[in-house]
């Protein structure tokens, strides 16, 4: 009779998930694959990863992550006002509209409109989930052992994933 196998390092874990954020489904895996994740390998955020360790193929947790264990707490100074006119006129003026903008090195950034002013806009570069504690419930679908490959790159090879 062969081990049972349970969620630990180096194993390939395939899970259904949802995550609520203040009681709100913000994601989930329903209608859709499952994800697979490298255990061990930074995949998924610290604080769920550390909790699914030990689970076996079938079983179901609820995990809730503080913030801090999740995306991090919001950096006070990840926030930028930038003058009204340096704006496109097709980006809406609306607090909560997603952009992408530049930094001075060319690389894109994500931010958020915290704040629209007479004369300038403050954006948010914390990510959306970042100060918020998350509600995860989960269910392990599937385990393999990681090929070495997979534990060399630390993700997942397969259909879709192509190297
Ligand atoms: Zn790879």
């Amino acid at each position: 009779m062969g081990e049972e196998l349970k969620v630990k390092d180096g194993q390939v874990v395939s899970m259904e998930y949802t995550l609520k954020v203040d009681g709100e489904i913000t994601d989930s895996s329903e209608g859709r694959e499952p994800l697979e994740f490298v255990h061990g390998a930074g995949n998924i955020i610290p604080g769920l990863e550390r909790e699914m360790t030990g689970m076996a193929v079938g079983e179901s947790k609820d995990v809730l992550v503080a913030a801090a264990d999740g995306y991090g707490e919001e950096d006070e100074k990840a926030f930028m006002d930038v003058p009204r006119d340096q704006f496109p006129e097709e980006i809406p003026m609306k607090v909560g509209t997603e952009l992408q903008v530049q930094n001075q090195a060319g690389q894109p950034m994500y931010a958020r409109i915290d704040m629209v002013g007479d004369k300038s806009v403050r954006l948010d570069f914390n990510h959306p989930l970042a100060g918020r504690d998350l509600h995860f419930s989960v269910k392990v679908v599937g385990l393999r052992e990681a090929t070495d490959e997979e534990k060399e790159h630390g993700h997942v090879h397969g259909p879709g994933h192509g190297h």
